[in-house]
């Protein structure tokens, strides 16, 4: 295979607006979904510059940004700011854009495609939710899905959202926290307690999705299915698998199915539908325990391995943290550039790649090997105290690899 050419060519990162932390903006919001924006709009703008830098040095070609629409950090001026620069770089954009929920296309303001916007100016749109856990506020507004209007209002938003940016396409979501119990959508799916359903997606994607197309038939659209696939949907395919065009990107979780014991993705099993990605929250916190800042790279090389061999055009994961300030992600995203091109590489493959940050080829195996695998041997436990020692005759020396080594594995021996 030509190492230069990925294997998994529809992959790269997702990101939220407000936990994307790249730039040097003390402001770092660590966790959470419907944030304000804390930064300033420069901020905005710098974090994501610098993610696409380095996406761009790394060959990584696409990122998915929720939150794009923002009034708090420039609106539509500053989408269009950050899609030059991705355009200049190569990277292409994917708009995180709710169906339904999610604020809609335009994420945050008082703007015509704001869902907030619509359903205050047509309260009889909204949904009806049995549980006010998360009532009906900035962000978190759902819509029902058996009205006409919302359809209708949705399909024209992503109309304007792509013939007015240069957006390479979508990634749509129906919302994951809260479904509409009106008689309407009684009577469509019967009584539903779950937070997201493949019912509602079947019967409200295709509209939209057919109205992405018909302005812009070569946007990659991508949605989300908040769900792993198996071997039970695989034998019976989902409504959604049939009625959403087959252009169209299925988005499954790959999450429980690749997590710190992956038994639940059986070698090369497929998807129901015809186009593929997955999608990992490890290495974020959206998992329990939080993992936004812990080394994934076994796992990023499982999820390159097994997603190439079920047939999933790509792979993405989080892309929020800086490789500047976490020497945990500087070896994660080497090593989601690595195993794209050679998913079938082992650890010591890509190991050996990394000769110039470790002081040469084997030192760099050995480093990879103790970050990976147990360390409770004394020989080692004497090697990181030497190291540790050194990192404290050479303090003022910042990012000196084995000496960060030494400390995350000092860390987890402790
Ligand atoms: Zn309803």
């Amino acid at each position: 295979m030509d190492s230069k050419v990925s294997a998994l060519p529809l992959s790269g990162f997702w990101t939220w607006d407000h936990s994307t932390n790249w730039s040097a903006d003390v402001t770092k919001v660590e966790s959470g979904c419907f944030n304000r924006y804390a930064k300033t709009p420069e901020s905005f703008l710098e974090d994501y510059r610098l993610l696409m830098d380095a996406m761009s040095a790394q060959g990584i070609g696409w990122l998915i940004i929720w939150g794009l629409l923002r009034d708090s950090h420039g609106g539509e001026g500053a989408a269009h700011e950050l899609l030059r620069l991705a355009r200049e770089r190569g990277v292409r954009v994917l708009a995180g854009v709710g169906v339904n929920a999610y604020g809609g296309v335009y994420w945050e303001g008082d703007h015509p495609w704001n869902l907030g916007t619509w359903l205050r100016k047509n309260p009889a749109l909204r949904a009806a939710r049995r549980k006010s856990l998360m009532p009906n506020s900035c962000g978190r507004d759902i819509a029902c899905p058996s009205k006409e209007e919302n359809i209708a209002w949705a399909r024209q938003a992503v109309q304007w959202l792509l013939t007015r940016f240069d957006v390479a396409g979508m990634n749509l979501e129906t919302g994951d926290y809260g479904l509409c119990g009106c008689d309407d959508c009684r009577r469509a799916c019967g009584d539903r307690e779950a937070p997201c359903a493949f019912e509602d997606m079947a019967r409200v994607l295709p509209p939209v999705i057919d109205a992405a197309c018909a302005v812009r038939p070569e946007a990659v659209i991508t949605y989300a299915t908040y769900a792993p696939f198996d071997s039970a949907l695989a034998r019976t395919p989902p409504a959604f698998a049939r009625t959403i065009a087959p252009q169209a990107v299925c988005q499954w979780t790959l999450t429980p199915m690749a997590g710190p014991a992956p038994d639940g993705w059986p070698e090369g099993l497929r998807p129901p539908t015809a186009r593929n990605v997955g999608f990992s929250h490890w290495g974020s916190q959206w998992t329990a325990p939080n993992t936004r800042h812990a080394l994934i790279i076994e796992h990023i090389r499982n999820l390159c391995r097994r997603g190439a061999r079920s047939g999933l055009e790509g792979i993405f994961i989080h892309g929020e943290v800086s490789p500047e300030y976490s020497f945990a992600w500087r070896l994660n995203y080497a090593a989601f550039a690595h195993f794209l091109r050679r998913p079938q590489d082992s650890l010591e493959d890509f190991a050996a790649t990394l000769g110039a940050l470790f002081g040469g080829e084997e030192e760099a195996v050995v480093a990879v090997r103790w970050l990976t695998e147990p360390t409770d041997s004394p020989t080692l436990q004497a090697r990181i105290a030497e190291s540790l020692r050194r990192h404290e005759r050479h303090a003022a020396l910042p990012h000196r690899p084995w000496d960060q080594v030494a400390r995350m594995l000092w860390a987890r021996t402790l």
